[in-house]
C-alpha cells in the first residue's frame, strides 16, 4: 500500500458514516488521489474530511461536499457535464473518473494552470477554460449537468438555459456566509428547484455572481 491509501481508506468509510451510498461515487473518490490536488504544505491533511487552501485565497471543497455534489448530480457514463469553479481540479478528476466528459471553467487563471498540470499528469481528460463560468461554456451546451463549486446569490439564469431537458444543475445559492444547495432539473421550459442542505461556500464571482 501507498502511503497515502490508508488515508483515503479512512475517508470513504467517513463518507459512507455519513450517509453518502452511492458506490458509484464511492468508487470514483476512491480512484482518485486527493493529495495531488493539495499542495505543500497541507499534503499530509488531504484525506481529511476538510476543506483546504489551494491559495488564491480558494480551497478545494471537502470531501462529504463533493461526494453530496457529485451525487446529486448523478452524472452518468459518457454525459457531458460543466463544472464552474475548476480550483483544484479535484472534482472534475471525479466526475472524469464516474465516466464524464467534463468541461470546467475557472475564473483564476493561476489556479486553473496548476489544476491542468495535475490533470494533465494523471492523465484525465478534462477541457478546460479560464473565465467567468457564471455565463456557461456555450460552444459545448447543452449539458446533461451542470455543478457550480462557488456560492451564488441567485441560480444562474444562463446555466439553466444550458441544460438539456432532463438535465440537471446543482448549485449552492444563499449569502455569503451561508448557502443552501439547490438541485434544479429542467423538463422542457420548466424547472422544478429543490433545496437539499446547508454549506458553505467561497464565493462565486462574475456577471451572473457576486460583483
Ligand atoms: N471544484 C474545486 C475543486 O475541486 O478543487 C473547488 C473549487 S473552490 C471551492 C471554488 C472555485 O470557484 C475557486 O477556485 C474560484 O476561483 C472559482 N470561481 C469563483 N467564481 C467563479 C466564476 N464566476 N467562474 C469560474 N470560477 C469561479
Amino acid at each position: 500500500m501507498g502511503r497515502f491509501d490508508e488515508d483515503r481508506l479512512d475517508m470513504i468509510a467517513l463518507l459512507r458514516e455519513k450517509g453518502i451510498a452511492d458506490e458509484r461515487v464511492i468508487g470514483a473518490m476512491s480512484r482518485v488521489d486527493r493529495h495531488r490536488f493539495v499542495p505543500e504544505p497541507f499534503t499530509s491533511r488531504a484525506y481529511e474530511d476538510s476543506a483546504l487552501p489551494i491559495g488564491k485565497g480558494q480551497t478545494i471543497s471537502q470531501p462529504y461536499t463533493v461526494a453530496f455534489m457529485t451525487a446529486a448530480l448523478g452524472a452518468g457514463s459518457g454525459e457531458k457535464i460543466l463544472e464552474v469553479g475548476t480550483g483544484s481540479g479535484y472534482q472534475a478528476a471525479v466526475l472524469a473518473e464516474l465516466g464524464a466528459r467534463v468541461f470546467s471553467i475557472e475564473r483564476n487563471l493561476e489556479l486553473l494552470a496548476a489544476a491542468r498540470k495535475v490533470l494533465d499528469r494523471l492523465h484525465y481528460r478534462v477541457a478546460t477554460r479560464g473565465g467567468d463560468g457564471t455565463v456557461g461554456w456555450s460552444e459545448f451546451a447543452p449539458f446533461d449537468g451542470i455543478i457550480v463549486t462557488a456560492g451564488a446569490p441567485d441560480v444562474p439564469g444562463p446555466l439553466l438555459r444550458q441544460l438539456k431537458d432532463g438535465g440537471k444543475l446543482v448549485v449552492p445559492v444563499g449569502t455569503l456566509s451561508r448557502q443552501s444547495l439547490i438541485v434544479v432539473t429542467r423538463s422542457g421550459e420548466h424547472f422544478d428547484r429543490r433545496e437539499v442542505e446547508g454549506f458553505k461556500f467561497v464565493p462565486l464571482i462574475g456577471k451572473m455572481g457576486w460583483q
